[in-house]
């Protein structure tokens, strides 16, 4: 393992993105009991998740089932090496190489068998979550994802789900069955609502959006984040895409008029619109980046892996927009997100490729078999496999111009930004 961790550091040129790479890909041992004890305030103060998930559909609702008292672990870390510091979220392994340790009181990312201690620290919880908007913390609103993204969820849930036509890879995001959240919940859409999405919002969309306003006003005032403001508005999968853009759009405004998106780094991250001229309207009201994620190259891939997105939106249709929103938002303002480790590498380098030629910018996530899904047993990229398209994608970064998503304080899960600043002389 030594070696490779010496290619790995070699191929990337950079210290920070051979560990970030590490812990993505093989994950990290966390022992959440240890860490409540010896650190105050843990695990309320910090951004914490439980340690173990079990995502499926219960009594007609997408929850997550695990009904054992699971220790909590952070959600994320930031790692520090030669005055560089970065992001890595958390992907629990009891048997990691990686554990996360206390020594003479200070935390550290420990790997014995490489002989690496990386010193890191949690990511705070902010004070100003603590406060009430009609009813729920503001951190179900607005989120400070790493240390300068803002996060807005336009509800929770992917209707994907219950047509069991999930992508193959996802493990979604569930609330327990006994959690009342502030944003509007798809199970509540499909149990109580039968799927009638005009009613639902009725119901939830005033209140919520009133909400969000507060909370984004809230979050902005007090200035809890930096060194930049990136803003993500994303939304899981709506089975009608006309109403899923009119209400994301709605939503995009509330937050507009407290702070003009075209003033921050914004994205708005959903499945490509039925026509055009949603993407239009999204750039009138202020985004400057658009992330559309088709996850595999190529539509054989896509009709296999993520199966509920083929049928929203046709591959053909979701290139043809992904163009266009390159064309109205400007090249290297439309972005493609890809799951690395899903298809042979070859096939999507050929991809980013030919999206690079059209100005979209193309990011990547490592493939990361989950519990309960289809592809819980299908076997990682290998890591050197990681690297080596790491390099790849930050050729063509500087080749087009383009610059990685958000910045290393709030990419968590990709490597990317490390990467192409250690390979800007290149
Ligand atoms: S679109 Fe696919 S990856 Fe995204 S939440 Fe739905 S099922 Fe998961």
């Amino acid at each position: 393992m030594k070696t490779i961790y010496a290619k790995i550091k070699k191929e990337l040129i950079s210290e920070i993105a051979a560990a970030k790479l590490f812990i993505i890909r093989y994950g990290l041992n966390i022992d959440g009991i240890d860490l409540e004890r010896r650190i105050e305030g843990y695990p309320e103060r910090y951004r914490t998740k439980r340690s173990i998930k079990n995502i499926g559909i219960q009594d007609n609702c997408l929850v997550d089932r695990e009904k054992r008292d699971v220790p909590w672990i952070p959600e994320e870390i930031f790692i520090m090496i030669d005055d560089k510091e970065s992001v890595v979220k958390t992907n629990y392994k009891p048997d990691a190489l990686f554990q996360l340790e206390i020594k003479q009181d200070q935390l550290i990312v420990h790997a014995p068998e490489l002989g690496i201690q990386i010193p890191c620290r949690l990511s705070p919880r902010q004070d100003i979550f603590e406060q009430s908007i009609n009813g729920f913390p503001a951190d179900q609103y607005v989120q400070v994802i790493g240390s300068d993204r803002l996060s807005v969820l336009g509800y929770d849930g992917c209707a994907n789900w219950f047509y069991k036509t999930q992508c193959l890879f996802c493990d979604s995001c569930a609330v327990r069955p006994d959690e009342v959240k502030a944003r509007p919940s798809l199970n509540d859409l499909h149990v109580n609502f039968a799927d009638s999405i005009p009613k639902w919002l009725a119901q939830v969309e005033k209140n919520y959006l009133s909400g969000l306003a507060k909370a984004f006003r809230l979050v902005l005032e007090n200035k809890g984040f930096g060194p930049h403001c990136h803003l993500l508005v994303m939304a899981g999968n709506l089975m009608d895409m006309h109403h899923a853009w009119e209400y994301i759009l709605r939503l995009s405004a509330t937050l507009s008029r407290e702070k003009p998106l075209t003033e921050i780094d914004s994205y708005l991250n959903m499945l490509p619109p039925p026509n055009i001229a949603y993407i239009d309207q999204a750039y009138k009201t202020g985004f400057k980046n658009l992330i559309f994620n088709l996850e595999v190259f190529g539509e054989k891939f896509f009709k296999a892996v993520c199966k509920g997105k083929h049928d929203l939106v046709p591959y053909n249709q979701f290139i043809d927009r992904m163009n266009d929103a390159a064309a109205i938002f400007g090249s290297g303002h439309a972005r493609c997100g890809f799951v690395l480790g899903a298809q042979p590498v070859d096939v999507l380098k050929e991809g980013v490729l030919s999206l690079a030629q059209k100005g979209v910018v193309s990011d990547y996530s490592v493939f990361t078999p989950k519990k309960g899904t289809p592809w819980e047993r299908r076997k990682q990229p290998d890591i050197l496999e990681v690297a080596s398209f790491s390099r790849f994608l930050a050729g063509i970064y500087h080749k087009y111009h383009f610059k990685p998503l958000y910045c290393s304080m709030s990419s968590r899960s990709s490597i990317m930004n490390e990467c192409y600043e250690a390979t800007c002389d290149q």
